[in-house]
């Protein structure tokens, strides 16, 4: 007892004071004001594109803050702006966004919510299944800090809540509708992720890509009909789509070097009527994932190529060779500025200590749609998750008992606190950083 309360004393005496005032205030604002903001967030989630209410919500309370507040930036988007003279334009974004989900995950504030799903017209239950009522309340954590500590930075503070994350919809929907010609074009873009897969209160950094490109590719393939009897008098598009399928996995196999990871799945394969019949159409669907625009370069020029050339392997003439279409729903690789990721790694360790920064790198091709902020122009940027588990939960799943619930699941769970403050103080230091006097 007596050598866990030294060493408790020990390890307070070696926080740094500076992160003592920050986490303190934090943890303050959390009690009085964004605990029960989050609550309200929790139990209210909004579908990709009619987050009204949300929207109105984080508007009044960026306004509240001391924020200059626009309303209805692609969509249900809102820009809230702090000058505070002269220094860098820095941007941070937090999606808002619920899913078509019924939350079962047993929590006192679970959501009963519902709401008309704008793609199918139909009522659904709502939930937070991704942990975005997270980022926003701890974006208006970080307004409040930011506003009451203005002697600390210096420039120009971009608060961007963004609708329709999860269609990958409004990000882009924001460029479109001129977030760069209307309130500047930011030196630096940030964001981060609350992450089940990670312990409640740790920021996990990665000089690399924390989200993968994900494009949608469609494959059309026209063959020749023919009596299922006579395969002589048509050109048979099951036969070249299984050889096309087949092919495509080689362009991860052999293609590409094999230490940039990318997925080709043909996630859909429709053909044919009838059993005796040879049909004239094949239809494929793909998701294909990468972590740089280089690897989906190769994917994307290759799966282009080695259709068309089956095509031509298969007898079909020059204007019947199968289709390739890339969707406008793509999304490019989040990748971090590395010089960046480690200079905001180094001041959180420096801040918050050692054993709050953790590097533990996705394991999946997950796809975010951020970068729609930072290419095209290309702006530094850097996306890092928060932990949102405690500790305790993983300890019981790996002792057999329940395991951890993945985002998007209706048992999705994550701990607002100390997920809320450690989003707020990541974001406050990075921001003091970028715009120190
Ligand atoms: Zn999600
Ligand atoms: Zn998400």
């Amino acid at each position: 007892m007596f050598q866990r309360a030294a060493l408790f004393i020990l390890f307070l005496a070696a926080l740094p004071a500076a992160a003592d005032d920050l986490s303190e205030s934090v943890r303050k604002d959390y009690d009085e004001h964004l605990a029960e903001l989050f609550d309200y967030f929790h139990r209210n989630p909004e579908l990709s594109t009619v987050e009204f209410d949300t929207a109105r919500r984080m508007a009044l309370e960026l306004n509240l803050a001391g924020f200059e507040v626009t309303e209805g930036v692609g969509g249900t988007g809102v820009v809230a702006m702090l000058k505070n003279g002269e220094g860098p334009l820095v941007m941070m974004r937090a999606d808002m966004d619920g899913l078509p989900v019924e939350e079962k995950s047993g929590l006192a504030n679970a959501s009963r919510k519902q709401q008309e799903d704008p793609i199918t017209g139909n009522t659904v239950y709502t939930m937070h299944a991704c942990g975005h009522d997270v980022h926003i309340t701890s974006l208006v954590g970080t307004a409040r800090h930011m506003a009451a500590h203005r002697d600390t930075w210096r420039g120009t503070l971009m608060l961007v809540v963004q609708p329709a994350e999860e269609r990958v919809l409004g990000a882009q929907a924001m460029r479109d509708d001129g977030i760069w010609e209307r309130f500047g074009k930011p030196d630096y873009a940030l964001a981060f992720h609350v992450n089940s897969l990670d312990v409640a209160g740790k920021i996990n950094i990665t000089e690399g890509s924390p989200f993968a490109g994900a494009d949608t590719v469609d494959i059309v393939i026209h063959g020749v009909g023919a009596h299922g009897a006579h395969p002589y008098a048509g050109k048979d598009p099951i036969v070249l789509g299984s050889q096309l399928v087949l092919a495509l996995q080689t362009l991860v196999a052999r293609e590409l070097p094999p230490r940039w990871p990318g997925v080709v799945t043909v996630g859909s394969f429709h053909s044919g009527t009838k059993h005796n019949i040879i049909s004239d159409r094949a239809h494929l669907q793909l998701t294909v994932r990468s972590t740089t625009p280089e690897t989906r370069e190769i994917l994307l020029t290759g799966i282009r190529r080695i259709a068309e050339n089956m095509g031509r392997v298969a007898g079909l003439p020059e204007d019947k060779l199968p289709e390739v279409t890339i969707s406008t729903e793509s999304v490019p690789p989040t990748v971090n500025s590395p010089e960046l990721a480690r200079r905001l790694r180094a001041e959180w360790i420096e801040a918050l200590g050692e054993d709050r920064v953790i590097l533990n790198p996705s394991k999946g091709m997950g796809a975010e749609d951020f970068p729609f902020f930072t290419v095209d122009p290309d702006i530094t940027a850097v996306y890092w998750q928060v932990g949102g588990t405690p500790q305790e939960d993983f300890d019981r799943a790996a002792a057999g008992g329940e395991p951890v619930p993945s985002h998007h699941s209706p048992l999705f769970k994550v701990v607002p606190e100390p997920s809320v403050t450690a989003g707020i103080e990541s974001t406050v230091i990075a921001l003091q950083s970028l715009m120190a006097e």
